[in-house]
């Protein structure tokens, strides 16, 4: 079931997902990792089109288990959700991701902002406000440079409670990215009352834009969309030159991609990035 993860680490794949015995073992051991230091952040850089100095990075989280090596959130972001562990992993990740960014700062590149991810359970969370509010509070962070990304499928679920969310969380200054978009069922109409700042196009409308005119299509739609909503339209996924190229043709703001930059471990991403 082990194999080389894309950027070196051995990750579980998929077929490890199926397991209930193994799924049980998980959750046991989920529940210790954050007192055992067991969870990280890697972080991959955002660049804006056409730029080549990334302007921030979204965090993405990594459990190095003790037996089994470096995990995928894949594997364990679906137990910890079921379980309601998500709450306080979700918390941790805010806290380090705004350390983090509290530390690049410092460093000299105030300019930088920083993406955390939102699952379905955090967002859905009476606390959110408040976690989100002592991160920024904790590490003396203007709320501007913080983006919380939220699914499109997951802003939708309810959207009566979404906008009030959603409402709350920019009315203290922070951006809300809508991730994977167009693979949910957005009405325009939402589209247009959510207070979002960022569309992110998700990568499966990314991979064959160059050979797949509907694709192409589609991209160009998303971004045409996003430009007449105002937001800022990302595209995620970038893997070649040919894309980053049409992509840029194309009207799109903000890169993201292995083309561009893998994630990586924090002290990495400043020297790839400074
Ligand atoms: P996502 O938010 O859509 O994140 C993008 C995923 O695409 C990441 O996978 C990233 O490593 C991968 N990626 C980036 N560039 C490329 C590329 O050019 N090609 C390909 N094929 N993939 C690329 P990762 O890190 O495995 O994360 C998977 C998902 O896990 C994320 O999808 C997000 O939904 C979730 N996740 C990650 N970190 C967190 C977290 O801290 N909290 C929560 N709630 N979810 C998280
Ligand atoms: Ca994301
Ligand atoms: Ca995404
Ligand atoms: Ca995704």
């Amino acid at each position: 079931v082990k194999q080389s993860g894309r950027n070196g680490h051995a990750f579980f794949t998929s077929t490890m997902q199926a397991g209930t015995r193994q799924r049980l073992r998980l959750l046991q051991d989920l529940r210790r990792a954050i007192v055992r230091n067991e969870l990280l952040l890697h972080y991959q850089p955002k660049f804006p089109a056409g730029g080549s100095r990334a302007n921030g990075a979204e965090a993405l989280l990594r459990w190095n288990h003790p037996e089994l090596g470096m995990l995928s959130p894949d594997v364990f972001i679906p137990i910890a959700e079921r379980s309601g562990l998500i709450i306080p992993i979700g918390e941790w990740v805010l806290d380090a991701a705004c350390a983090q960014l509290r530390a690049w700062h410092d460093a000299g590149n105030a300019d930088w902002s920083m993406a955390v991810n939102l699952s379905p359970l955090q967002f859905a969370s009476p606390t959110l406000v408040e976690s989100v509010r002592g991160a920024l509070q904790r590490h003396a962070l203007d709320p501007r440079q913080l983006t919380l990304e939220v699914t499109e499928s997951t802003a939708m679920k309810d959207v009566d409670a979404s906008l009030q969310m959603l409402e709350a969380l920019t009315a203290m200054g922070v951006r809300i990215a809508i991730d994977d978009f167009g693979t949910g069922y957005s009405s325009l109409l939402y589209l247009k009352r959510m207070p979002a700042t960022e569309l992110k196009i998700d990568r499966a409308f990314v991979r064959d834009l160059e050979h797949n005119a509907e694709d192409a299509a589609i991209v160009s739609s998303i971004i045409a969309l996003g430009r007449s909503l105002q937001l800022q339209v990302v595209a995620e996924g970038v893997e070649t030159e040919a894309q980053r190229e049409f992509l840029g043709a194309l009207g799109c703001d903000v890169l993201q991609g292995y083309h561009l930059g893998r994630p990586m471990a924090a002290a990495e991403f400043v020297s790839c990035n400074s």
